[in-house]
């Protein structure tokens, strides 16, 4: 698993590995926005999506946040639509692009993935975890 940090010097929003190897994950800052407020909305459930964009040599950018419906019953987890990756991946794909994250919020908890979370975990693509404290998103964290 690799984490990455939030580079807060940069003017948009950017992680950058906490490692020797380089690469990176970019956010638009407008869909940094949004993922925000996707995550507040569905406050005290978990929201759940993808992230579209592009991946090459470890540097990973994001062109798109998208919602998919949570199948889970409980508040505290998050099931992802199988029609909503299915479709989204062939939005990606007609945009020369491709799944590059899937995103959870954590109601009331931090980002850190929890076993679940990391046994899921799909294999090339990054886990974006939003931590929404009292109805407002906190950190958000990336790993992959
Ligand atoms: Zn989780």
């Amino acid at each position: 698993m690799r984490v990455f940090e939030n580079d807060r010097s940069v003017p948009g929003t950017v992680w950058t590995r906490r490692s020797e190897k380089p690469g990176g994950f970019t956010f638009a800052r407008s869909e940094y926005e949004t993922l925000l407020e996707l995550a507040e909305g569905a406050y005290p459930r978990e929201a759940c999506g993808l992230m579209l964009g592009t991946h090459e040599d470890g540097f990973i950018t994001v062109h798109s946040v998208q919602p998919t419906r949570n199948l889970a019953t409980a508040d505290d987890h998050f099931d992802l639509d199988p029609g909503d990756i299915v479709r989204l991946d062939r939005t990606a794909r007609e945009r020369n692009q491709q799944i590059v994250a899937v995103w959870h919020s954590h109601p009331d908890a931090d980002g850190k993935p929890s076993r679940e979370d990391l046994l899921g975990q799909w294999g090339g693509v990054a886990q974006v975890i939003v931590s929404v404290w009292d109805g407002g998103a906190g950190e958000v964290w990336v790993w992959s």
